[in-house]
């Protein structure tokens, strides 16, 4: 049986009346049939939504080598099978013809964004983070009662995590911050 998800709401609407006008109707292998429709023959995959250290657990369904759908696991203690707004979304990280697949740079002074490869961006992002440093980086300051202590930091960058990083990436994203020694290190961890 084939039901769009109109048909699927006007059928569950009917069920309702229906069951409550005493028809007799049983509409439960309409509801199953709906339910199942998009995951029909999908392989399912436990894991764990990779955006932030809730961990709430997710179930990957695939087919065809894609993934076609991921949902919350219900079996997961502390959420019962929800995810929030952005775990919802997850599939989105390897399904979205929308992502951007090249950078957008704007010269200083110009007006116009120009698109550029993401290797070239790469490159970039590393020379400016490795030329601020060599010019900015302190190594020694005096302290309150002027002796010269070592403090190793980096004022001159700032850094600010997204909310499209998962774990792993903020984790390594704070390792390299930590180890060039910057210190104005913000993340916004998720919406
Ligand atoms: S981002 Fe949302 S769904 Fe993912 S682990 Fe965190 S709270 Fe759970």
């Amino acid at each position: 049986m084939s039901l769009s998800r109109r048909d699927f709401l006007k059928f569950g609407t009917a069920s309702a009346a229906g069951v409550a006008a005493g028809t007799g109707v049983d509409w439960t292998p309409v509801e199953a049939a709906t339910t199942a429709l998009k995951i029909k023959e999908a392989k399912a995959v436990a894991s764990v939504c990779p955006y932030c250290a809730v961990g709430c657990g997710q179930l990957i369904f695939a087919k065809d080598g894609k993934i076609i759908d991921i949902e919350g696991h219900p079996d997961t203690p502390h959420t019962l099978g929800r995810l929030c707004p952005k775990g919802a979304a997850t599939i989105q990280l390897s399904n979205n013809p929308l992502r951007p697949t090249k950078a957008l740079y704007r010269a200083p002074g110009a007006e116009k964004w120009e698109e550029k490869p993401l290797e070239w961006m790469y490159e970039q992002i590393a020379k400016r983070y490795y030329d601020t440093r060599e010019k900015y980086f302190i190594e020694k300051e005096k302290n309150k009662d002027g002796q010269e202590v070592v403090v190793n930091r980096l004022e001159a960058i700032g850094s600010l995590g997204s909310a499209c990083i998962d774990n792993e990436e903020c984790y390594l994203l704070s390792k390299l911050n930590r180890t060039l020694g910057i210190v104005y290190h913000e993340h916004q961890a998720r919406v």
